[in-house]
């Protein structure tokens, strides 16, 4: 069965016969990861590895610290403007979708917040080209979301801002390609995705922006308290911690990097979306340059029978495909653990669908 999830998301299939073989009994150490004190050494080890792997894998420079931190992206939408609004400054945002449409507000309730671009006229169906973008004089930082999930809209280039700091929500894209993190002031992300299991979200920040934060910022939204204790000020997720680590190996040494990843994912979402093209029966509204590589929203010709085609396509072992409760339609995620195999089946699910009813 191939399971199409948007979030939780699937997870490799080796990483989760790995955890299987290990759940028990880590390594000899009798106990299971879940049972260890996060000040061990046994996890002191998985959560320094964790963040090597990571570290290679995206080629992050020496000086941006990567947090493992909880409660999720949506809790990053506050922690950005509490760490980066303490030098005073005005909270600037590229508005593509409804997860940039939640951060937004979120900075709204701590200070205004300007749109410096939005792709609001064309319906979110292409993000703003750069000469658009209309950032603040006293700009504090840009944030952009580098795919918006729901309505899968994804950039195709990375926004310059000069000195101003760059914050990007990359979850829904995040290890799905090489990136330069050195163009980034902040990158974070749901772990939930292409990272690993819930619970677990990852920053990146630059050094120097660990400095901004405002004195009323919670100690457990605070990045440099969180830096200054190796993201362990409290209890971490360690499982989550530890699957995540699991998902940076294989990607590491099962895909063979981030360049192998990008050219996997580059296959999929082209057979998926030439499908689509080929179709006079299902559409996705997207500028190509801005189509998503990890969600693939399209609708039937038929509204009518989308409940008919979510029921034969898990008949037919292809789960999770009803679009967002927002948007109605289906939606496919083709994040880095669906295998190509999966498009392949729903492609051909796809044109035999619509060969009964089209
Ligand atoms: N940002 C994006 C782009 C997302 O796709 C999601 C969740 O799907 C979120 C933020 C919210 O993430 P979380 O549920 O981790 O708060």
């Amino acid at each position: 069965r191939f399971n199409f999830c948007a979030g939780p998301a699937a997870l490799p299939a080796p990483v989760l016969e790995r955890a299987r073989d290990e759940l028990l009994d880590y390594h000899g150490q009798g106990l299971s990861v879940m049972e260890m004190s996060h000040r061990s050494e046994a996890f002191a080890d998985i959560a320094a590895q964790a963040e090597r792997d990571l570290r290679e894998l995206l080629g992050v420079p020496d000086n941006y610290r990567v947090l493992f931190m909880q409660g999720g992206a949506s809790s990053q939408f506050a922690m950005v403007p509490y760490n980066l609004l303490g030098a005073g400054g005005t909270p600037n945002y590229l508005y593509t979708g409804i997860w940039g449409k939640k951060a937004i507000n979120e900075a709204r309730h701590l200070a205004g917040a300007h749109v410096a671009a939005s792709s609001e006229a064309n319906g979110l169906t292409a993000v703003p080209r750069p000469s658009d973008i209309a950032v603040s004089d006293d700009a504090a930082y840009l944030h952009y979301t580098d795919n918006e999930t729901i309505g899968g809209l994804a950039y195709d280039y990375i926004p310059e801002v000069g000195e101003v700091p760059l914050v990007c929500d990359m979850s829904s894209s995040i290890l799905s390609g090489p990136l330069d993190v050195s163009r980034f002031g902040i990158i974070y992300a749901g772990a939930q995705k292409n990272i690993g299991p819930a619970g677990l979200t990852l920053v990146i920040v630059r050094d120097d922006l660990l400095d901004r934060a405002l004195p009323s910022t919670p100690t457990m939204f605070n990045y440099r308290v969180m830096a200054e204790h190796g993201s362990m000020f409290n209890t971490p997720p360690t499982y989550a911690w530890y699957l995540a680590g699991l998902v940076f190996d294989w990607l590491r040494h099962d895909v063979g990097g981030l360049e192998a990843m990008d050219r996997i994912n580059d296959r999929k979402a082209a057979k998926l979306y030439a499908a689509i093209d080929a179709s006079g029966f299902y559409s996705n509204p997207i500028a190509t340059a801005n189509r998503s590589r990890m969600n693939v929203p399209f609708v039937l010709a038929d509204d009518a029978l989308n409940a008919t085609f979510l029921r034969d396509a898990e008949a037919a072992g292809l789960l999770n495909l009803k679009g967002h409760r927002s948007v109605g339609g289906m939606r496919a995620s083709l994040y880095n653990a669906v295998p190509e195999a999966a498009v392949d089946a729903l492609v051909d699910f796809m044109q035999e669908f619509e060969r009964r009813h089209g």
